[in-house]
């Protein structure tokens, strides 16, 4: 096998010596069969979990999440309903038992039927997809809702407004797909890479590889500190605001 490799290394070589001097490259030199890619079944349907993904939520029990209580892992206290898990305003953000770095996340969302006058703007349908606990995909409800843009649905809070607002609906299921590049941080602490994001909202891109600035508060302005592998967390706003068929595939 190592004569094999040799022989074709000697040979690309000297292809490669003779595509400088204007000859030809052979196909064969610019290919490789190994390692081979694992093998991954898709969902049976749009949207559905693939075979290696990691299930947050099927409709059935909040058992992959808790919240923290007086600085202690609590069960999560929202509501299983109809097979979508409910804000229960108050009772504080969920956030997984397990943590993540980069990966691929799906999640489905729904916002209430505006309950009264304060339901506006950032208040109308507010809750948020916090990737490693710190960097929040805002989750708003898109419908005639004036609030400011670089804190709209789509939107990396206060970072990056969506470029388009693909939000179909008060009362109807949203869809994001989300793709996370984690920040790197070297063992002295120094940050090696910003974290970057791609956002697929109902299959429209809303952010396309947005390299962000750092974390996403309501005051002030982002900045990075390192840390390593964080659970996701999901916000109480105050707002009943629905989610489902969550999954997750580390990458
Ligand atoms: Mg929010």
């Amino acid at each position: 096998m190592k004569k094999v490799l040799l022989l074709i290394c000697l040979v690309c070589g000297f292809t490669t010596v003779s595509a400088q001097e204007g000859g030809h490259v052979a196909p064969e030199c610019t290919e490789w069969y190994s390692p081979q890619p694992p093998k991954v079944q898709p969902g049976d349907k749009p949207g559905n979990a693939p075979s290696d993904a990691i299930i947050l939520f099927d409709g059935k029990n909040l058992d992959q999440w808790v919240s923290i209580q007086d600085g202690k892992k609590v069960p999560a206290k929202w509501e299983v309903k109809d097979g979508a898990m409910v804000v229960v305003p108050g009772t504080g953000t969920i956030q997984t038992k397990e943590y993540f770095g980069d990966c691929q996340l799906h999640i489905e969302f729904k916002t209430p039927k505006p309950a009264g006058p304060i339901n506006k703007l950032q208040m109308k349908g507010n809750s948020g997809i916090f990737l490693q606990s710190i960097y929040e995909v805002q989750v708003l409800d898109g419908e005639d809702n004036p609030t400011y843009v670089n804190g709209m649905v789509g939107s990396i809070y206060k970072q990056s407004a969506p470029l388009a607002n693909a939000f179909t609906g008060t009362e109807k299921w949203q869809v994001y797909d989300i793709y996370w590049k984690a920040p790197k941080f070297g063992t002295d602490g120094v940050m090696e890479s910003p974290a970057m994001i791609t956002v697929v909202l109902n299959g429209i891109v809303v952010q396309n590889n947005y390299i962000l600035k750092g974390n996403t508060p309501y005051i002030g302005f982002p900045t990075y500190k390192p840390h390593g592998r964080l659970p996701l967390l999901l916000q109480d706003h105050g707002v009943t605001v629905a989610y489902r068929n969550i999954w997750i595939r580390n990458l």
